[in-house]
């Protein structure tokens, strides 16, 4: 099964929960409109290079499209459509006004040279280009990319357009992006931590922390949660895990990565596999990597009390079953990983308005929209009896289908 499919059935059981007629269930389980482009690129080598690009636009009822733009080899038209279905759902469960989108270069970004990178956007961007606009599709980064690609994409769009800030969100800050971008995610999740944590009255020095992936999403992750007095017993990157029964100083882990370029052999740690990183046992597993880390040829064996899904789909449907019967709380991507999109709906509109908010106003406003989705779901869960993801497929549907009936399409 492809990941697209994958998302469809979680979107399949919101739309049996909601008793929706069947043409009602094709409008929204399809994309919109889909867009494949050659990106043809002169190397550093001076060989041509042909890569895909794809943006695709899944659904618009609520808003512009919005969504990131991933640089990946696994990013196909199967899983850049997958992405945009979610990012529908996603910004409909945390009430921010955009629809869902995705893109995507087929790529390996690490073998690629900035100036490589810097030609491919702006190839990339020229192709779309009359498919985003500031009021119709808003792209953002995701894998692969960040503020610098966003910088490229703003730049040869505006080479066309003329100044447009908010054609792309994730920007530096010098440029027009928001402060706390960066590491919005990261703090959206740790928002439901702290939600978590107060309910449920546990003690972080108490809670033992794997984070799995440390790019952008991991290793603010980690490192608000070490700020907040967590005991993060595990990271990884590509190249694998460290673990320490003790405890990480992640302040420590950071310097160490800056002066080595890997995290392995942090002093004090030994080396995991990234299989065995998500099987440690521990209070909370945060995967914030890449898609179906989480499957059914190692559920079973996940020894995690809580799952927060910081990445966009890690556990697979099947794998998502056997957690759940296993009693397993997960909370799932389209809530988990909101934070990154609420705050670019905050930069998109410091953009329209061009004033730019303070920190705090950032932090505290991210804090309010991450709880009260929380709240949304949770009073879901308890009221039908129905598991984190299946309550959050519900609401996020349920917001869409309104606007599709007060829009007129049925
Ligand atoms: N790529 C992020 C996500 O998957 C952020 C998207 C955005 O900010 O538009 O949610």
């Amino acid at each position: 099964m492809n990941t697209s499919d994958s998302v469809n059935q979680y979107f399949d059981f919101a739309a049996e929960h909601l008793d929706l007629e069947d043409g009602l269930r094709d409008i929204l389980k399809r994309p919109w409109r889909e867009l494949q482009i050659a990106i043809p690129v002169r190397m550093d080598d001076h060989s041509v290079k042909v890569f895909n690009g794809y943006r695709i636009q899944h659904n618009a009822t609520r808003g512009p499209y919005k969504g990131g733009v991933r640089y990946h080899p696994d990013a196909d038209q199967y899983e850049v459509r997958a992405l945009a279905s979610l990012m529908t759902w996603k910004t409909a469960l945390v009430n921010i006004p955009f629809g869902g989108a995705k893109g995507g270069v087929q790529c390996d970004p690490t073998s690629l040279s900035s100036d490589e990178l810097n030609r491919i956007t702006r190839r990339y961007t020229l192709g779309i280009e009359h498919f985003i606009g500031v009021n119709r599709d808003i792209p953002a980064p995701d894998l692969g990319t960040n503020s610098q690609t966003m910088a490229w994409m703003m730049d040869a769009y505006g080479q066309v357009n003329g100044y447009t800030p908010g054609i792309v969100t994730g920007k530096p800050v010098e440029l027009g992006g928001s402060v706390g971008r960066d590491s919005a995610t990261g703090r959206g999740v740790m928002n439901l931590v702290e939600q978590l944590i107060e309910e449920k009255n546990l003690s972080p020095s108490n809670m033992r922390v794997v984070v799995q992936g440390f790019g952008n999403v991991g290793s603010w992750v980690a490192r608000i949660a070490y700020d907040m007095g967590f005991k993060i017993i595990a990271i990884s990157d590509v190249s694998g895990g460290i673990y320490s029964k003790l405890g990480l100083n992640i302040p420590n882990v950071l310097k160490y990565i800056s002066e080595n370029k890997s995290i392995k052999g942090f002093p004090g740690s030994e080396n995991i596999s990234n299989q065995e990183i998500l099987e440690l046992d521990c209070e909370l597993l945060i995967p914030s990597a890449i898609n179906n880390v989480i499957n059914e040829s190692n559920a079973n064996n996940v020894k995690a009390n809580m799952i927060l899904e910081a990445a966009n789909h890690p556990i697979t449907p099947e794998a998502d079953q056997i957690l759940n019967n296993k009693g397993l709380l997960v909370l799932p991507d389209i809530l988990c990983n909101a934070g990154g999109v609420i705050v670019s709906y905050f930069e998109w509109t410091q953009n329209l308005y061009q004033r730019h908010w303070p920190e705090e106003t950032v932090f505290s406003e991210l804090s309010e929209v991450m709880k009260s989705a929380y709240k949304d779901v949770k009073n879901l869960v308890d009221s039908e009896n129905l598991t984190f993801r299946q309550a959050a497929f519900v609401i996020g549907v349920e917001r869409v289908v309104k606007a599709t009936k007060l829009r007129g399409y049925v």
